[in-house]
C-alpha cells in the first residue's frame, strides 16, 4: 500500500455513513482507508436539493453536500481510493479485502456500501437506457425540456423527482400502483397541488414503446383495478421505486434480512462477525436519511475504535 500508515479500518462506501465514519476515525487518530465504490459520494450525488440536512437552512445541493463530507474526512487523514470492493474474506484475521485493483489486510471493516436504485425488470428495459429511461432526474431531466414525462413510484423519491422534473417538462404523469401515496405529507401536498403534475392512480407500466430508432415515445399503462391498458405518450420515463442494499459482495458471510439488508446488534452497528460494523442504508431500510446514515457512521467508527482498543489492535 502506498500510504505510510497501514490502515486499522477499511471503510466500504462513500456516502454520508462512510465519510462520517472516516471523520470520526481520523479524529480518533486511527488510520483508515475508504473505498469510494462505483458511485462516489453515493446516492446524494444524484439527488436534487437536500432541504432536510440540519445546519443548511437554505438547503444544499446533494453533490455539494457530499464534497463537504469528503473534504472533512480528508482533513482528518482518511485515505480515499476510487476502488470498488469485490469481496471480503472474513474466515481469518486480519480480514482480506479485495477490490477491483488490489488486496488489503485490515483488522476491522466498516460496511457503508448503501443501496442502489431498482428497475421495473420489464423485458428489454436496458434497451431504453439513454433513450428515454432513467432513474436520475438530476442527471437526465435537462434532456426532456418542453416534453412530457412519466415518473413511476409513490414514495418521496418519486414525488421529489416529479416536482423537480416540472422545471423542464410540460407535463409529468406520476404513475403509482395504488390509490394512495407512500411519500411524506408535505411532499404529497406539493406534488398533488402542482399544476404540471397529473396522477395515474392504480397503474403500472406494462411495456415501453419505442419509435423506429429505439427512442421511447410512450409507455403502456396497465390499470391494476380493471386490467385495462392505455398508451401514455411520453419521451421520458423515470423509475423511482426504491432501492436494493449493496450486500452482494459480502457473499452471505454477514447476517441479512430477507431483502439483503445487514442486520446489526440491537442499538449497535456491530454485526455477527466481530470487528465488522455496518452503517447507513445498507443496514437501515426504515429511516434511510442522510442524517441517520451519518449518525450510524459515527456509531460504527466509535464502536470500531473501541473494539480495536479492547483487542489490543
Ligand atoms: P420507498 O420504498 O419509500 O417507495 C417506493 C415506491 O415505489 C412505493 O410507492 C412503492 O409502491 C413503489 N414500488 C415499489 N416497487 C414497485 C414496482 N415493482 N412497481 C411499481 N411501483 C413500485 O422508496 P423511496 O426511494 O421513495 O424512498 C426511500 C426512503 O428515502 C424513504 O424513507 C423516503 O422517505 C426517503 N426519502 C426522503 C427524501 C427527503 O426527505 N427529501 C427524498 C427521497 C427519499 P407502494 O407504495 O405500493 O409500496
Amino acid at each position: 500500500m502506498s500510504d505510510q500508515k497501514e490502515p486499522k479500518v477499511i471503510i466500504v462506501g462513500s456516502g454520508p455513513a462512510g465519510y462520517t465514519a472516516g471523520i470520526y476515525l481520523g479524529r480518533a487518530n486511527i488510520p483508515n482507508l475508504l473505498f469510494e465504490g462505483e458511485q462516489p459520494g453515493g446516492q446524494l450525488t444524484i439527488t436534487t436539493e437536500v432541504e432536510n440536512y440540519p445546519a443548511f437552512p437554505d438547503g444544499i445541493d446533494g453533490p455539494e453536500l457530499m464534497m463537504k463530507f469528503r473534504a472533512q474526512a480528508e482533513r482528518f487523514g482518511t485515505e480515499i481510493k476510487g476502488e470498488t470492493v469485490t469481496s471480503i474474506d472474513m474466515s481469518s484475521r486480519p480480514f482480506k479485502v479485495t477490490t477491483n485493483a488490489g488486496e488489503y489486510s485490515v483488522p476491522s471493516v466498516i460496511i457503508a456500501s448503501g443501496s442502489t436504485a431498482r428497475w421495473l425488470g420489464l423485458p428489454g428495459e436496458e434497451d431504453f437506457f439513454g433513450k428515454g429511461l432513467s432513474a436520475c432526474a438530476t442527471c437526465d431531466g435537462f434532456f426532456f425540456r418542453d416534453q412530457e414525462i412519466a415518473v413511476v413510484g409513490g414514495g418521496d423519491t418519486a414525488l421529489e423527482e416529479a416536482i423537480y422534473l416540472t422545471n423542464f417538462a410540460t407535463k409529468v404523469t406520476l404513475v403509482h400502483r395504488r390509490d394512495e401515496l407512500r411519500g411524506s405529507k408535505i411532499m404529497q401536498d406539493r406534488a398533488l397541488a402542482h399544476p404540471k403534475i397529473e396522477m395515474a392512480w392504480n397503474s403500472t407500466i406494462d411495456k415501453y414503446v419505442p419509435d423506429e430508432n429505439g427512442n421511447l415515445v410512450a409507455v403502456t399503462l396497465l390499470d391494476t383495478v380493471n386490467g385495462e391498458k392505455r398508451d401514455l405518450a411520453v419521451s421520458g420515463c423515470f423509475i423511482a421505486i426504491g432501492h436494493t442494499p449493496n450486500t452482494q459482495f459480502l457473499g452471505g458471510q454477514l447476517t441479512m434480512d430477507e431483502n439483503g439488508y445487514l442486520i446489526t446488534n440491537a442499538d449497535r452497528t456491530s454485526t455477527n462477525v466481530e470487528g465488522i460494523f455496518a452503517c447507513g442504508d445498507v443496514q437501515d431500510h426504515f429511516y434511510r436519511q442522510a442524517i441517520t446514515s451519518a449518525g450510524t457512521g459515527c456509531m460504527a467508527a466509535m464502536e470500531s475504535e473501541r473494539w480495536l482498543g479492547e483487542n489490543g489492535l
